[in-house]
């Protein structure tokens, strides 16, 4: 992404961050039960999903990106959920794709990727993020609890470079005790790869995956184990106020990132806002609540309607959750992950 300068009329918040980038999911539903996500059971109880008239339409989502781009959005990046279990993802990536001018994302657990890749591509898709937690077989089924094999992620992985969607990133997230022993395994399956491989802490999202900062295992570990097998040196950021701390490795074979949002905040350069699946804006991770733009559109809202309400939500926005977090705020009320996306 670029740090191209902003038009005089696009929003800044409390804290003078600047609104670049959206994260829209596209569906609350996953084929996934990530233990540190969507654990299969909460409190006894399962998960109520979205029904589909609740959901924002393409048509809607279409129309909330072009309207959020003269104020600053420059990035979109599709989420959910598992957004590849949305039915015809490619209509709305072309969509999308026509507005111009945007970078164009999406993450995903990389299950179904194998099979869409090439049609997200042809359709205007720009990069693709896999998350991948391990190489291990085990592991892997125990952690996407629906025993899904590796291989699938992997496979997802290759179609996705083939398909053109480079650099593939690959994101790990770390939980102490469940996949700390596949840190060093996966630095070594993505050296010489071309994929840039980044190692995310475990985060306190939510209130269902039992978050404890024992279980976080800091970047600063992460990069020490991985220095010490293969030397790395630092990189410049690609952009200000980029998320994950780059490094690469000194013999040439390539880099990794850490997102260390847990021992490292970043809230000062977080210029995100996020879309849920039912069409509410929040604006930090670790809201407790968000504001529906869905009942904005649906009341009749013109365009410039809908952007003044951004413009104020935003110019309202004073998160900094990751530079305040404690033991206390870990139990605050906050939105699911797999519900707006991370
Ligand atoms: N289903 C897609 C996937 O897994 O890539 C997209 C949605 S998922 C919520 C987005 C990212 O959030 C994934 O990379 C996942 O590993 C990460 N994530 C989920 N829970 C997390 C947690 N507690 N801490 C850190 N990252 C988390
Ligand atoms: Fe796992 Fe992503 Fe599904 Fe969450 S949304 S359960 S991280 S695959
Ligand atoms: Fe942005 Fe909130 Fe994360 Fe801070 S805690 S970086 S404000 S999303």
């Amino acid at each position: 992404m670029s740090g191209n300068p902003l038009p005089p009329s696009t929003p800044v918040d409390q804290l003078q961050r600047p609104l670049r980038d959206l994260r829209v999911s596209v569906t609350d539903r996953c084929n996934f039960r990530c233990i540190y996500c969507m654990p299969r059971e909460i409190f006894g109880r399962r998960y109520t999903f979205l029904e589909h008239k609740d959901i924002l339409t393409f048509e809607e989502i279409a129309r909330l990106v072009r309207v959020l781009q003269p104020l600053g959005v420059q990035k979109v990046r599709l989420t959910g959920g598992e957004p590849l279990v949305r039915k015809h993802l490619e209509r709305l990536i072309g969509m999308l794709a026509s507005l111009g001018g945007l970078d164009l994302t999406l993450t995903t657990n990389g299950a179904l990727l194998a099979s869409q890749a090439k049609m997200l591509r042809d359709a205007g898709l720009q990069r693709v993020t896999v998350s991948l937690d391990t190489l291990d077989d085990a592991v892997f089924r125990q952690m996407n609890d629906v025993d899904v094999p590796v291989q699938s992620a992997l496979d997802g992985i290759d179609a996705a470079a083939a398909a053109g969607l480079n650099p593939v990133k690959v994101n790990m997230v770390v939980k102490r005790e469940l996949n700390d022993a596949s840190v060093l395994p996966m630095a070594r399956h993505f050296r010489n790869s071309g994929h840039i491989l980044r190692f995310i802490e475990f985060m306190d999202v939510g209130q269902t995956n039992g978050w404890r900062m024992d279980d976080v295992v800091p970047a600063s570990e992460i990069l020490a184990m991985v220095h010490a097998a293969h030397p790395l040196e630092p990189m410049e950021p690609n952009y200000p106020g980029e998320v994950a701390r780059r490094w690469r490795y000194r013999d040439g074979a390539g880099e990794i990132g850490v997102i260390a949002s847990v021992t490292q905040p970043f809230c000062r350069g977080c210029t995100r806002a996020r879309l849920s699946a039912d069409g509410s804006l929040y604006t930090c991770l670790f809201a407790g609540g968000g504001h529906s733009l869905r009942d904005v559109l649906r009341s009749g809202a013109s365009d410039e309607e809908i952007a003044s309400t951004v413009r104020a939500l935003w110019g309202g926005r004073g998160d900094r959750y990751s530079e305040i977090r404690s033991s206390e705020t870990a139990n605050l009320p906050k939105v699911e992950m797999s519900f707006i996306g991370g």
